[in-house]
């Protein structure tokens, strides 16, 4: 996993772009919830600034919370399936609708 989230406390180093670096979650089997600074650019590369805001993962968290986090991709999936299954479901049951009013409408008018 490589996914990352952001934060707004501030750190007072700059970084070697000159802007205050980002608080930013690592969510990695091996830093899981570990903090880090950086550059602020990084979506458009910057210049790499990188530093740990919390020490490393150890014991047990660092074996549960992959796990854990797998379990919530793993539900999210799911939940989109479902909605899409609900959605699908939901037109079929428009359609049906039409057909029977279509089909009375046409009963009436004989
Ligand atoms: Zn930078």
């Amino acid at each position: 996993m490589s996914s990352y989230s952001s934060s707004t406390v501030q750190n007072t180093d700059l970084c070697q772009c000159g802007l205050l670096p980002v608080l930013k979650t690592s969510w990695t089997d091996n830093n899981p919830g570990r903090r880090f600074w950086s550059c602020r650019m990084y979506l458009r590369k910057g210049c790499g600034y990188y530093r740990w805001h919390d020490p490393p993962v150890e014991g047990r968290s660092k074996n549960i919370i992959p796990g854990l986090l797998r379990k919530i991709e793993m539900l999210e999936e799911e939940i989109k399936e479902l909605k899409r299954k609900e959605q699908k479901d939901a037109m079929w049951l428009r359609v049906v609708i039409v057909v029977v009013v279509l089909i009375l409408g046409l009963a009436l008018l004989r």
